[in-house]
């Protein structure tokens, strides 16, 4: 599989006249080796000429972590007294003395980007997302496994969070039973886990706090994590006790949008008209101001990557793109909105990942 997936990197490379992929930190690397490097002062690197093998720059200490996959690339392990620079800059003269570009991961440590470019006066550096972006973003079904594995896991927490009692607990109470849920769900890391009660429901990154939840409370829970390398994202909303009519008003206008937007979602649609799908049901009904964010974005091995769904995106959805759909709707000073599952684009319509009831889930 990552010999194949090199492959399609070095036939893009060869269409973008780039000469050396450079992968350090970042999602790129282990999308492409199955290795993900250490962000550590020590450089790892792996080097793909476009028309020769791939070579992983790799100190001595972490050679053991990496699983060789035999046909994708070398291993080259470097010793604490070696100039890991020198020999990234050695391998590319050494394999083609005329390279005038190369292809850098945008997550690179900016020290090591200016010595390459220092080591290398006469090579054009230019995103590795360039050449990497476009092969990521069509998801196989490998991948779309991976994704609907991670999003039955956060559904089942859902499915466990609507049984527990709320009022009385703090937002970071909450928060760190998410955290465990996720991880004895089989996640091997959680990314995030937002709780946002009452007006802090109203500001949509919200960090949780000691703040306790409260009887009328509105609650925001909104969380993901990776496993098996791919990442879940759910939102979710919960009250507790009573629903004010105003707050079940607003709330059916939100899960309307949800809906346009996954419906929307089906290959050759843009992305800004998804967003669009969904802006449009809250615009009529009076709250467009408050939704002040884009539609979702697309998510993979990272949890926040291309496809964006956003006004301005005129990327048509092709079959294998994951993304998130989650509107919002946010009152300042009073309770907030969302409602997110991660959607993938097929050749038969629109498939939602998650299943947890979109319902306002009445706790205690
Ligand atoms: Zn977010
Ligand atoms: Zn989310
Ligand atoms: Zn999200």
């Amino acid at each position: 599989m990552y010999a194949e997936r090199l492959d399609r990197a070095r036939a893009r490379m060869r269409e973008l006249g780039i000469d050396f992929l450079l992968l350090s930190t970042g999602a790129d690397l282990p999308y492409l080796t199955g290795y993900e490097a250490m962000p550590l002062e020590r450089l790892t690197m792996l080097v793909v000429p476009a028309d020769a093998d791939a070579v992983l720059v790799i100190p001595t200490l972490e050679a053991p972590r990496v699983q060789e996959q035999p046909g994708a690339f070398e291993l080259f392990t470097w010793d604490e007294t070696d100039d890991p620079i020198e020999i990234v800059a050695g391998l590319v003269t050494g394999i083609d003395p005329d390279a005038s570009s190369a292809a850098i991961g945008d997550h690179t440590w900016a020290r090591f980007v200016l010595d390459l470019q220092r080591a290398l006066p006469s090579v054009e550096f230019r995103r590795a997302s360039v050449v990497t972006g476009p092969l990521r973003v069509v998801k196989d079904a490998a991948e779309v496994s991976a994704l609907r594995a991670a999003a039955a896991v956060v559904d089942a927490v859902v499915a466990a969070m609507r049984e527990r009692p709320f009022a009385g607990r703090s937002e970071l109470e909450v928060h760190r039973e998410l955290v465990e849920r996720m991880l004895a769900g089989g996640h091997e890391r959680a990314n995030f886990a937002i709780v946002a009660a009452g007006p802090n429901a109203a500001s949509p990154h919200h960090d949780p706090t000691d703040r306790v939840i409260e009887h009328g409370d509105v609650v925001l829970c909104d969380f993901g994590g990776t496993m098996h390398g791919y990442c879940s994202d759910i939102t979710r909303m919960f009250v507790v006790g009573d629903v004010d009519p105003e707050v079940r008003d607003v709330y059916d206008v939100l899960v309307a949008a949800q809906e346009a937007g996954v419906r929307a979602a089906t290959v050759g649609t843009t992305c800004e008209a998804v967003d669009a799908a969904a802006r449009a049901v809250i615009v009529d009904a009076g709250f467009g101001e408050l939704f002040v964010h884009r539609t979702g974005h697309g998510i993979g091995t990272e949890a926040h990557e291309d496809p964006y769904v956003v006004a301005g995106n005129t990327t048509p959805l092709v079959a294998g793109h994951a993304f998130s759909v989650e509107p919002g709707i946010y009152l300042p000073g009073r309770f907030g909105f969302r409602l997110e599952d991660i959607v993938v684009a097929t050749d038969a319509g629109p498939e939602r990942l998650n299943h947890a009831p979109r319902d306002l889930a009445i706790v205690h």
